[in-house]
């Protein structure tokens, strides 16, 4: 029988006590560039790390068993990821994407993207028509982020698959607000699915990586065949520091979830918060849907303040939070979308979605709840 999602994270889909030599329970790092041949033609199974790692193999082969995927490699951050998986694509294609993606996403796409002649069309995902109106001949892939970040819409994957599968197109998951242990998008039919290694996965807000996982045998080849030309590989250090984060994945993501959970509530008591959008408050319009497809909300949740002073006044209040960038990690941050993460998308788009002065995202870690209420509490008073 398989294992559950939380021994994955301790040792993928097999444990094995002679998985490495000396009987070592940890894996080690294979700190090497290139690896000596037994003979002429012959092969331990690696040659060049740029290609491939036994510490990064260990950790690729987690991701995998995690996701359900065929194949998964290692890259030195999610966009790299991201990179490696738009030249996946003939120039000239076309993709549908989520209106929020992260930031960093609609940047590589508008520039890198664009001068390889590949197009865009950004839509809100969770209303299935819009997604479909965009569809052109030229179209190639669906590209979903559920939750989005930061606005925290659910798109309804079944939906997208079923899109998919009538234009006969590839669905394409960011999975990393959720993190494998609480979704898994090819379960609900995705072809492609990236995560930035840096948040949920690694945890500990101490390394940056990423991942591209796919789910169709004809991508292995062409994924693999690029990943060792681009060379975007994660070092065999980094490797290790994200398995050793993924082995707690499981424990982390539940203390951040229910402190999410408490904080959300909390803030939307607060005379100067107006609006807080995080997907585990029944009233979250995308609460049902996510719960068909997940097994939890995360622990990531933004929100509104009354002024552009307060939101300010908060960044600069909070003490045990820090302000600061990125996602997932032990450690709670407040993010200032507007100038961090969202800074490089375009004014208008911006703010249609709502990503404005009062506009703030919180990443909730493991720290005691009580100690993280307080912090808001005098951040806000
Ligand atoms: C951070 C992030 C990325 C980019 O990952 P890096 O590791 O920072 O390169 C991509 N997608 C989402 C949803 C992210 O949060």
């Amino acid at each position: 029988m398989a294992y559950r999602i939380e021994t994955k994270c301790i040792c993928g889909e097999e444990h094995r006590s002679d998985a490495h030599p000396f009987g070592a329970v940890a894996t080690p790092i294979f700190q090497t560039a290139t690896f000596s041949h037994p003979g002429i033609g012959k092969s331990t199974g690696y040659d060049y790390t740029r290609a491939s790692n036994p510490t990064r193999a260990e950790l690729e082969q987690v991701i995998s068993s995690m996701e359900g995927a065929l194949d998964t490699v290692a890259c030195a951050s999610g966009m790299a990821a991201i990179g490696l998986c738009l030249e996946l694509f003939e120039p000239g294609s076309h993709f549908v994407c989520s209106e929020d993606l992260y930031g960093g996403s609609v940047r590589i796409f508008e520039t890198v993207g664009k001068t390889r002649n590949l197009s865009f069309t950004y839509v809100n995902t969770s209303h299935q028509e819009q997604v479909e109106q965009a569809i052109t001949d030229k179209t190639k892939a669906l590209y979903i982020e559920t939750p989005s970040n930061p606005t925290m819409e659910v798109t309804d994957l079944a939906e997208m698959k079923r899109l998919a599968d009538k234009y006969n197109l590839l669905l394409i998951v960011d999975n990393t607000f959720l993190s494998p242990y609480l979704q898994n998008p090819i379960q609900f039919g995705a072809d492609i699915v990236t995560h930035s290694g840096t948040k949920f996965l690694s945890g500990h807000n101490d390394t940056i990586a990423g991942f591209l996982s796919v789910a169709r045998e004809e991508l292995v080849e062409p994924m693999r065949y690029l990943y060792k030309t681009v060379g975007s590989g994660l070092s065999p250090f980094d490797s290790y520091l994200v398995l050793r984060g993924i082995k707690t994945l499981a424990v982390r993501m539940e203390r951040q979830q229910s402190n999410a959970l408490t904080i959300a509530k909390w803030l939307q008591k607060q005379k100067k918060i107006t609006h807080v959008y995080y997907v585990g408050l029944l009233e979250h319009p995308g609460y049902d849907v996510n719960l068909k497809q997940a097994r939890g909300f995360g622990s990531m949740i933004s929100f509104r303040t009354d002024t552009e002073q307060t939101a300010r006044e908060m960044l600069e209040r909070v003490k045990l939070i820090s302000y600061a960038e990125s996602l997932g990690g032990v450690e709670s941050l407040l993010t200032y979308p507007m100038l961090q993460t969202h800074g490089d998308v375009p004014v208008e788009i911006r703010e249609s979605l709502g990503i404005t002065e009062n506009f703030l995202r919180m990443s909730v870690g493991i720290e005691h709840i009580d100690d993280l209420l307080a912090d808001l509490e005098q951040a806000l008073a």
